[in-house]
């Protein structure tokens, strides 16, 4: 964990003053609670404040960027990869007091919120209305929307409704310089030649702070449809994927799970899931009522055609919830195999999710680790997770060697590092990797030119390591 450096009482002063004294925090217990996020490490930030308006954090923004002190925004702390951690120490903002749905207007179909709001109390805000907000990560019922912005979040319903940023329109953000400023528009025009909402989605707190957000929301579909397919062969149920995607039919959610995922959820649930079989293919369909039970019959041949062994299918939502459980309870049920859970978020093209999955078991082979695979196999997105225990070095190096791979191998079949996940600092050694020198060199020019004194939270997706590599 990093040293706790000294924040002068005048800093300290003028933070009490931006946001009140109650929401500025320098106790060991309030920061140590704020030191890490769904990742195994921790780094402790120096304070922690709590502002409840866009200009109390622009005056946070400005006592930072003053002072250069580093400075890291957090919303729920459910990131996989490190990004809201205080990596160099300096002021930790959190932004939960943001939590107000200040709009859903059910005529244009959008929903203007404040950052701090959680995903699924949106979605339930939007159903409200009939209407509808797909990006569903599989932690909506914890996560923030800003959170979700600022990761560009993708989830469950990937394979057709795409992710996050195909939902943002308007985005009211604090620069590093504390200017307060609103891009994009509510009807989803461009003026000038950047899509400025698609350059801040994604850019994971290292570019400015999301203090209001407006998406886009759909009429909510007419029927919904699930299915769970089982299978005997993990590479049958890896081939139903990449042939559902193949046959051009376009369902909401294609999750894969192999038979160490459904082990570890039976021994977490005790829900009488056959542990026998070697992987389960849970499927949903939606839209028109017609249109949804054509689809499912077609992705039920498919899911035949490819040895499906057992077929389920819900009749209505208590049975549709059931199939989802095991799904759903993934992580919790992979936390209690052993103390550090390593989730990796590699996506690879659909046709390649077979290969993909043969990869994840050998590396899990190769250097002898507990590993599962799971994900939105639909859109290619694949979770290897190692189950791990970071005390044990000698285990860890392999680790390290099998994430190292891991990656690699889905570079070479044409994937990306981070499906959904982010960089963060957990995945920045090997961004230079898949962006190519050119390619780094290119975004850092896009931080350097909004955040030049790197302030705002430093040590994420680029680093001094990876810059010597691009100027050497
Ligand atoms: C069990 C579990 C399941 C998950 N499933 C999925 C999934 O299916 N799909 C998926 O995409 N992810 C998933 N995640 C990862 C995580 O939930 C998402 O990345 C989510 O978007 C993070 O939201 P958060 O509010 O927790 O943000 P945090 O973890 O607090 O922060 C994430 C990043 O956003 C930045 N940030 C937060 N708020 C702001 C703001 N207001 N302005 C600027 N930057 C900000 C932070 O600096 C940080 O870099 C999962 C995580 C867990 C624990």
């Amino acid at each position: 964990m990093a040293e706790t450096m000294e924040l002068t009482a005048t800093v300290l002063d003028a933070l009490k003053a931006a946001v009140g004294s109650g929401n500025v925090h320098t106790e060991i217990e309030k920061r140590m609670v704020y030191s890490f996020d769904s990742t195994f490490q921790n780094h402790l930030p120096d304070v922690l404040v709590k502002p409840h308006t866009a200009d109390e954090a622009a005056a946070v923004v400005k006592i930072a960027s003053a002072n250069g002190i580093p400075l890291t925004v957090r919303g729920a702390g459910t990131c996989l990869s490190g990004g809201p951690v205080a990596l160099e120490g300096g002021i930790l903002m959190e932004m939960t007091a943001f939590k107000r749905i200040l709009e859903i207007n059910a005529e244009e179909r959008y929903a203007v919120v404040e950052p701090g709001v959680v995903t699924n109390d949106l979605i339930a805000a939007a159903a409200g209305h009939d209407l509808f907000y797909p990006p569903d990560p599989s932690s909506s019922g914890m996560s923030t929307l800003g959170g979700n912005v600022a990761e560009c979040a993708g989830g469950g319903r990937g394979v057709k409704y795409g992710v996050t940023r195909d939902y943002v329109l308007e985005l009211q953000l604090i620069l590093p310089d504390g200017q307060q400023i609103t891009v994009g528009n509510k009807v989803d025009g461009l003026t000038g030649w950047l899509d400025l909402p698609m350059l801040f989605t994604g850019s994971e707190g290292t570019l400015a702070i999301i203090t209001g957000i407006t998406v886009r929301l759909l009429p909510k579909p007419e029927a919904i449809r699930t299915a769970l397919a089982q299978y005997d062969d993990l590479d049958a149920a890896a081939r139903t994927v990449s042939a559902i995607i193949g046959a051009g039919i376009v369902p909401t959610t294609i999750e894969i799970m192999d038979q160490m995922t459904i082990r570890a959820v039976e021994n977490f649930l005790q829900i009488g899931l056959d542990t026998s079989k070697a992987a389960f293919v849970l499927l949903e369909v939606d839209g028109d009522s017609w249109e949804v039970e054509q689809q499912l019959e077609q992705v039920i041949a498919i899911c035949k055609s490819n040895d499906a062994v057992e077929i389920q299918v819900a009749h209505d939502e208590a049975e549709r919830a059931a199939l989802w459980k095991a799904r759903k309870s993934i992580s919790g049920a992979c936390g209690k195999i052993n103390p550090t859970k390593i989730g990796e978020d590699v996506a690879v093209p659909p046709g390649n999710i077979p290969k993909m999955i043969q990869a994840v078991k050998q590396i899990a082979e190769k250097y002898q680790l507990n590993m599962v695979v799971f994900g939105h196999a639909g859109d290619g997105n694949l979770h290897p997770n190692i189950m791990t225990d970071k005390r044990n070095a000698e285990e860890m190096e392999r680790v390290n060697q099998a994430i190292d791979e891991l990656f690699t191998r889905a570079l070479e079949l044409g994937g990306t590092l981070s499906g959904e996940h982010g960089i963060g600092f957990m995945k920045a050694p090997y961004v230079l990797q898949e962006l190519g020198r050119e390619g780094y060199l290119a975004q850092k020019q896009v931080k350097d030119s909004l955040d030049p004194q790197g302030y705002l939270n430093p040590g994420k997706i680029f680093i001094e390591k990876e810059l010597e590599l691009c100027h050497g």
